[in-house]
C-alpha cells in the first residue's frame, strides 16, 4: 500500500531506535504519554544490529573454538573445523532474537512504531519519508522530540569504505569468508574485539594504532588482560602510526603508515588485510596486505 502525506500528532517522537531511543520511548509510554518512535533502518540500532550484540556473539563463537584447540594441558586434543558461514548465520539469529525482542517490547508497551527516516519539517514536526520504495511520506507533530540517532563509522581519509579491500566495523563483523590477513586501523574496543575474533580464526591480524597504546584512556587494570590476550593470540601492534593510503601490488594490499612524530623511519613487514596509519611524516613506514583478493562481504 502507498501511503502519502498522513499527518499524525503524538506527545513524544523519538528519532532512532537504539539503546538510547527505544529506551526513552518505552518509558514515555510508561508514564502515560504517547510515544512514537521513529526508525530507518533495524530496532536495537548499532548495538544491536552492528555494535555489541554480533561483536560479543563471534567473540564467544571464536572462544568455544579457540578453548577446544588450545587445551591440550586439561588432556583435551580438538581440532575444531570451523564453518565460518554457519558462524556468522548463528550470530545473525542472535541479532534477529534480539532486535525482535525490542519491537514486541515496544509494542507491549503502546509505543507507536514508524518505520522510515525523519527529517524535521519546522519547530514541532518530523517529516518521515517510509522505508522502501513507493511507501510514501507522513509529518509527525510533536510535544517534545527526544534525538537518538548514534553514530556511524567514520571514515579514514584515504580510506573510503566503498573501496572493496576497506571495510568497516559493521563489513568486517559480517564478512563470508575469512581473509588470510587483515590489518586493522585502530586499537580501540572495537579494533580490538574485531582482531582477537579473527586472530582466533588464525587470520593473521596486524593493528596499527596512532596514540602509542592499544585501549587508550582506559583503566590499566582493565586493559592489561586485554592487550596480553591479544599478543598470546599473535597479533602484531605497530603503535605511533596513523592511517595513510593503500594500494594494490602484486603482494596484495600495500599500506603506508606514517609516524605521527615524524621521527624514526621504521619499516616493519606486518601481512594484513589493509594496514593503515595517519601522518605526514616523509619516511613512511608500509606494510603489506598479502592476501591477493578481498574477503567477499554483505553489502
Ligand atoms: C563493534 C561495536 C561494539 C560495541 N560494543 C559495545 C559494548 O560492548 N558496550 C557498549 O556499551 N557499547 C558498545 N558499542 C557502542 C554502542 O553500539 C553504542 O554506544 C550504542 O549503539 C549507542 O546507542 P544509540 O541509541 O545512541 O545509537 P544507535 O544504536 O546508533 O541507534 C541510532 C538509531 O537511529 C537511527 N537513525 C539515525 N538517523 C535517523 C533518522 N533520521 N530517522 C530515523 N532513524 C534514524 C539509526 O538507524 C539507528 O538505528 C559498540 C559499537 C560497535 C560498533
Amino acid at each position: 500500500m502507498v501511503v502519502g502525506d498522513v499527518s499524525t500528532g503524538t506527545d513524544v517522537a523519538v528519532v532512532g531506535g537504539g539503546p538510547g531511543g527505544y529506551v526513552a520511548a518505552i518509558r514515555a509510554a510508561q508514564l502515560g504519554l504517547d510515544a512514537t518512535l521513529v526508525e530507518m533502518d533495524a530496532y536495537g540500532g548499532t548495538c544491536l544490529n552492528y555494535g555489541c550484540i554480533p561483536s560479543k556473539a563471534m567473540i564467544t563463537a571464536t572462544d568455544v573454538a579457540h578453548d577446544a584447540a588450545t587445551a591440550e594441558e586439561m588432556g583435551i586434543y580438538a581440532d575444531p573445523d570451523v564453518d565460518f558461514g554457519e558462524m556468522v548465520a548463528w550470530k545473525d539469529g542472535v541479532v534477529d532474537q534480539l532486535t525482535g525482542g525490542v519491537e514486541k517490547l515496544c509494542k507491549a508497551n503502546g509505543v507507536n512504531l514508524v518505520e522510515g527516516r525523519a527529517e524535521f519539517a519546522g519547530g514541532d514536526k518530523l517529516r518521515v519519508v517510509h522505508s522502501g520504495e513507493g511507501q510514501g511520506s507522513e509529518t509527525i507533530e510533536y510535544e517534545h522530540c527526544v534525538v537518538a540517532t548514534g553514530s556511524r563509522p567514520v571514515e579514514v581519509p584515504g580510506f573510503a569504505f566503498d573501496d572493496d579491500p576497506v571495510l568497516d566495523s559493521r563489513q568486517a563483523l559480517a564478512l563470508d569468508d575469512l581473509p588470510d590477513s587483515i590489518v586493522v586501523v585502530g586499537a580501540g574496543y572495537i579494533g580490538m574485539e574485531i582482531s582477537t575474533v579473527l586472530a582466533k580464526l588464525g587470520v593473521d591480524v596486524t593493528v596499527v594504532e596512532m596514540l602509542d597504546e592499544a585501549l587508550a584512556g582506559y583503566p590499566d587494570d582493565l586493559t592489561q588482560p586485554v592487550k596480553q590476550r591479544a599478543e598470546e593470540l599473535g597479533i602484531d601492534f605497530e603503535f605511533g602510526l596513523a592511517a595513510d593510503s593503500w594500494e594494490e601490488s602484486d603482494d596484495g594490499i600495500v599500506v603506508a603508515a606514517e609516524d605521527e612524530d615524524r621521527e624514526a623511519s621504521k619499516t616493519p613487514q606486518a601481512d594484513g588485510e589493509a594496514s593503515t596509519a595517519n601522518s605526514r611524516s616523509s619516511r613512511p613506514r608500509r606494510c603489506s596486505w598479502r592476501s591477493a583478493a578481498s574477503p567477499s562481504r554483505t553489502p
